[in-house]
């Protein structure tokens, strides 16, 4: 029998006890006793997956729905207690900032002080940060930072826009919560920031910007070619597909299917595809049996469960 592969997981959160008091995941207990645990349950689970590193990652919200005022001393306080948790399994965990994206040119040092000081592999922002999407050029600072740095950023779902959930889903919350949540209104918020990132021209200034999208790339691999046709008449050099695969990197967090990540291997390439299960929102069990049947030769497979993320975070 060859041995296990080495497995790192990039899309997996816990939640800050400081944070928390200004609002949770609005998950069950089940969830958020494994968003407080930053030691044996969460090991222990980990080991029974076989999964051997966790990128870890602040829980939605985040400190995309507090003050800026707030925010900015938080967001030491929070990345400070990350590390501390990092210094405890360091072969097993790594992390991704947290961001006081209130305040842009706040969160561009924060980034900097996490990544050079505390060893952070990068950031994630969840959601929208005051009803607004994060191509705005507001928040460019962010992403100027995020390229002298180079380490990517992670751009995460998050309960969708009130305006939206009252047009959208309203009809259909109270019998079917997830609709606002992993079963679609993620998924339509976040691939429409993807798609925003690309129009607002950010990697025209920044040529080295890398963005992460989860839940395999939010569906929008699935939907290039048809987004670059619709696209053609306005972006005529440079088409979507050609910016979105230059830039964009993407993991299977909570999105273990066989054909979608076919279909996203086929218009992104191998090399751009990172295995997550997004922890504790999906069961590490259920990620890692997938991967023993993955539809991918040997070398392939290695750069799925480890050595594109072990690239792009230099790990
Ligand atoms: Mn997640």
């Amino acid at each position: 029998m060859a041995a296990k592969p080495y497995i790192i997981a990039l899309e997996e959160h816990y939640l800050d006890s400081e944070v928390k008091q200004h609002g949770g995941p609005g998950a069950g207990p089940e969830i958020v006793s494994r968003l407080d645990d930053l030691g044996q349950l969460r090991l222990h689970e980990m080991d029974e997956a076989g999964i051997d590193l966790q990128v870890l990652s602040h829980s939605i919200p985040g400190l995309q729905t507090i003050d800026a005022e707030t925010a900015v001393p938080m967001a030491r306080r929070v990345n400070d207690r990350l590390r501390q948790a990092v210094e405890r399994h360091p072969d097993r965990f790594a992390a991704f900032a947290a961001l006081p994206t209130a305040d842009p040119e706040a969160a561009a040092d924060e980034l900097e002080r996490s990544v050079t000081t505390l060893g952070f592999k990068g950031a994630m922002v969840n959601g929208l940060t005051d009803g607004v999407f994060h191509d705005d050029r507001r928040f460019w600072p962010i992403y100027e930072r995020a390229q002298a740095l180079d380490v990517p950023i992670y751009i995460h779902p998050a309960l969708p826009h009130p305006a939206v959930v009252e047009t959208y889903y309203k009809d259909y919350v109270h019998q079917h919560p997830g609709i606002l949540r992993a079963a679609w209104g993620f998924t339509v918020e976040t691939a429409t920031q993807g798609v925003r990132f690309v129009l607002s021209g950010v990697f025209d200034a920044y040529p080295g910007l890398k963005i992460i999208l989860g839940h395999m790339g939010e569906g929008l691999p699935f939907y290039l070619w048809r987004i670059s046709h619709g696209l053609r008449a306005t972006m005529n050099a440079r088409s979507f597909r050609d910016i979105f695969c230059a830039h964009f990197y993407i993991t299977t967090s909570g999105f273990f299917s066989d054909p979608a990540l076919l279909c996203s291997v086929m218009e992104m390439g191998i090399d751009r595809i990172m295995f997550s299960v997004d922890y504790p929102f999906a069961d590490n069990p259920l990620g890692a049996k997938w991967t023993e049947t993955l539809p991918l030769c040997a070398e392939d497979k290695e750069k799925l469960l480890s050595g594109n993320a072990k690239r792009l975070l230099k790990l």
